[in-house]
């Protein structure tokens, strides 16, 4: 089999994994069976490895924002990483009580905003490897991406993915990977006061 006929194969098999989950979800099956076609669509479309370390050991699924912070991202294939074991608890090992959504990601010590950007670059780089559609297989509702401008600023990513200019995938990647907003202008007007 070429290579080609490889990967048609493989987009295939995810696409129908994906549309099973999607078929749970508006069926309104249990959280359990939605959780575990979810899990299992993230690990096939990372290749069944650790989308950090290459390691297949003990590999699982993990969510990128936890459902406390966006309830409805339980499901949503943008919001989710396949580490293994080590790099699974390394991602969990910050995490301490319930977010204060008033302060900015990483201000309680939980989410770590270098890692959430850390996170999307790897899943960039393994879509170009991989050469997977981001709106097909890194998905993510406008409630999810209006979530990250409700915590970072920058509105014209959304309205940029709304315009099909760039994908979800994209927004995600640079609206993490930037200081919130409000400290980004804060320092742009300490420096170059001149434009201000
Ligand atoms: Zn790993
Ligand atoms: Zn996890």
């Amino acid at each position: 089999m070429s290579v080609a006929d490889m990967r048609i194969k493989e987009n295939d098999l995810l696409i129908r994994l994906r549309d099973r989950l999607t078929r749970a979800i508006e069926h309104g099956r249990s959280d359990r069976w939605c959780l575990a076609l979810w899990s299992r669509f993230i690990r096939a479309r990372d290749g069944y490895q650790c989308i950090v370390c290459d390691s297949d050991d003990r590999i699982e699924a993990h969510h990128v924002f936890r459902r406390t912070l966006v309830p409805r991202a339980r499901y949503e294939t943008g919001n989710g990483i396949t580490l293994c074991r080590k790099c699974h608890k390394v991602a969990h090992e910050g995490f301490n009580g319930r977010p204060d959504l008033s302060l900015p990601i990483g201000a309680q010590g939980g989410d770590d905003q270098d890692e959430i950007a850390f996170y999307y670059l790897k899943l960039l780089e393994a879509a170009e490897a991989r050469d997977l559609a981001h709106d097909e297989f890194y998905a993510f509702s406008n409630e999810m991406l209006y979530f990250f401008v409700k915590v970072q600023g920058f509105e014209q990513f959304y309205w940029r993915v709304q315009e099909k200019e760039i994908t979800g995938l994209i927004m995600a990647y640079n609206i993490w990977r930037r200081a919130p907003e409000k400290m980004t202008m804060a320092v742009l007007r300490a420096n170059l006061p001149e434009f201000f």
